[in-house]
C-alpha cells in the first residue's frame, strides 16, 4: 500500500490546518509586552508589563523585565493584559432558539434531531465563540448528547480544533425525566441522551462510576426539577464516589429544600440557587461551597426571549416587570450570599441564541448582573479567573499569570477595574501559548 501511503502524506501536507501549522516550537520564547498589566490575586495594575511564554506555559509575568535575544516580542501597545477568562458553567452543545418555544420544547427538538456528533460540532462552533471573546476555558455542565462534551474537549486539546480548555461532566445525573417535563412513554426513551436517571444509592453511585468511565472531570447533578428530587443519601453517595477519584460535583439546586440537600453533602459548588435560604448561605460558606450565580440583566431576558409579536402592551409591561422582577430578585440573592462569605465562582449558563451576539459575547454579560449585586470589578475579575480555576481543580494551572501556569491571556484596551463592561471587548486571545485573536497589532 506504499502508493497510498504516498498519497495520505501529500494529502497532510495539503490540508495541514494553520491551528496546527501554528503550534510554537516547545523551546521558542515569546514576549508579551502591554502597557499594563493586572494581577488578579493582588488586584494590582503594573506598568510596561511583560509575559514571557515558552511554548505552552508562563516563564515569569511582570514589569520591566528583560527580553531575551532572540524572542519574539508581541507587542500589544497600551492594553491591559490580564488571565484568560473561565465560564464555570456553560453548554457547549445546546444553542436554543427562543422562536421555538421555552427549554422543554427546544430540548424535544435537540434530543430528536441532532447527533452527538452533530452536536459535537455545534459545541465546536460555540467554543470558538467563546474563546474569541476571551473565555479561554469552560466547565460544560451536561446537555452534551452521549459524552459529546468528552469528544470536543479532546479534540481541542489535541489541536484538532480550536476551542477553550473544556472541563467535562458527560450526563447529568438526575431524578427520574431529567429536567424534562412531562412526556408519553415513547418521547421518555430519549431523556437518556441528556441524563442519568437514579433512584436509590447503588444507582447513584453505578452512574458517578459510568461518568468516570465515559471520561467525566466533575460530576453533574441535577438535585430538583420540582416535584423530583435528588434525595440526601443519593447526593452523599454521589459526593463520595466523586471526591474518591478528586473530581468535584456541581449541583444544580434552586429553593430551600434542593440547596440545603447539595449543601449537606458536600458538592464543590451550587449552581443557580435562584432562592436560597440564609442557614445553607451559613452553611455554603463553612463548608467552602462556591456559589455559581447564572444570572443576567433584566435587558439581557428581553432582548434573548422578546415578548411574542401577539403580545397586546399590557403584556409586555407585565414580562418587563417580570424580567425586572427576577433579575433584581437575583441580585439581592448574590448580595446575601457575598455578605455570608460564600465564594463565587462566574457561570453563565448560557444555551441560547441571542440575537446579534455570538456565544462568548452573550456569556459575558452575566458580569453586568454581578456589578448590579454590588460585586467590585476586581471581585467578578477574581471570580473569573481565580475562583473558577480553584472549582474547576486547576489553580495551579490556570486563573493567573504566574510561572509554569498556561499561557493563557486575553488583552483589552479600557480600564475592567473602572467599568467591568471593558471586559467585553477583548481583543487580543492567547490560549497555550497559541494567538487565536490580535487585534492590537501596531498599526
Ligand atoms: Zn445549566
Amino acid at each position: 500500500m506504499r502508493s497510498f501511503s504516498l498519497l495520505r502524506w501529500a494529502l497532510a501536507l495539503l490540508t495541514a490546518g494553520p491551528a496546527l501549522a501554528q503550534t510554537p516550537a516547545p523551546n521558542a520564547i515569546r514576549a508579551v509586552k502591554c502597557g499594563r498589566l493586572l494581577d488578579v490575586r493582588t488586584g494590582r495594575i503594573v506598568a510596561n508589563g511583560v509575559v514571557l511564554v515558552q511554548g505552552e506555559t508562563i516563564l515569569q509575568a511582570g514589569a520591566n523585565l528583560p527580553i531575551p535575544a532572540g524572542a519574539e516580542v508581541i507587542d500589544l501597545g497600551n492594553a491591559l493584559v490580564l488571565p484568560g477568562l473561565i465560564d464555570a458553567h456553560t453548554h457547549l452543545l445546546q444553542n436554543y432558539r427562543p422562536e421555538l418555544g421555552g427549554d422543554d420544547n427546544n430540548m424535544l427538538l435537540t434530543v430528536a434531531t441532532l447527533s452527538t456528533a452533530r452536536r459535537a460540532l455545534l459545541g465546536a462552533a460555540m467554543g470558538r465563540e467563546d474563546l474569541e471573546a476571551g473565555i479561554t476555558t469552560v466547565r460544560d455542565l451536561g446537555n452534551s448528547g452521549h459524552n459529546g462534551d468528552v469528544a470536543l474537549r479532546d479534540a481541542i486539546a489535541k489541536g484538532e480544533v480550536v476551542g477553550p480548555r473544556i472541563v467535562a461532566s458527560t450526563r447529568a445525573l438526575a431524578a427520574a425525566g431529567g429536567q424534562f417535563g412531562q412526556l408519553t412513554p415513547a418521547a421518555q426513551a430519549l431523556v437518556a441522551q441528556e441524563y442519568v436517571a437514579i433512584s436509590g444509592v447503588e444507582e447513584a453511585r453505578r452512574a458517578v462510576r459510568q461518568a468516570l468511565y465515559d471520561g467525566a472531570d466533575c460530576i453533574k447533578v441535577i438535585v430538583n426539577t420540582d416535584p423530583r428530587v435528588v434525595s440526601l443519601a443519593e447526593m452523599k453517595v454521589i459526593v463520595e464516589e466523586a471526591h474518591r477519584e478528586g473530581r468535584p460535583v456541581a449541583a444544580h439546586a434552586i429553593g430551600d429544600e434542593a440547596t440545603r440537600i447539595a449543601a449537606e453533602a458536600g458538592v464543590n459548588s451550587i449552581e443557580h440557587a435562584y432562592t436560597v435560604p440564609d442557614d445553607v448561605l451559613k452553611m455554603m460558606a463553612a463548608k467552602k461551597i462556591f456559589l455559581v450565580p447564572t444570572d443576567y440583566p433584566a435587558e439581557f431576558y428581553t432582548s434573548a426571549f422578546p415578548a411574542p409579536a401577539s403580545a397586546t402592551p399590557e403584556q409586555r409591561q407585565q414580562y418587563q416587570q417580570g424580567a425586572q422582577g427576577f433579575a433584581a430578585g437575583n441580585n439581592k440573592r448574590l448580595a446575601r450570599a457575598v455578605k455570608a462569605g460564600v465564594r463565587i465562582a462566574a457561570g453563565s449558563d448560557e444555551y441560547y441564541q441571542v440575537p446579534g451576539k455570538t456565544r462568548g459575547q452573550s456569556s459575558l454579560q452575566m458580569f453586568r448582573a454581578y456589578a448590579a449585586a454590588g460585586l467590585s470589578p476586581l471581585e467578578i475579575i477574581r471570580a473569573a479567573t481565580l475562583n473558577g480555576a480553584e472549582l474547576l481543580g486547576l489553580k495551579d494551572k490556570i486563573g493567573a499569570l504566574a510561572p509554569g501556569m498556561a499561557a493563557d491571556l486575553i488583552a483589552v484596551e479600557g480600564d475592567p477595574l473602572a467599568d467591568i463592561t471593558a471586559l467585553e471587548q477583548v481583543r487580543f486571545v492567547m490560549k497555550g501559548g497559541k494567538v487565536v485573536k490580535n487585534e492590537l497589532r501596531p498599526k
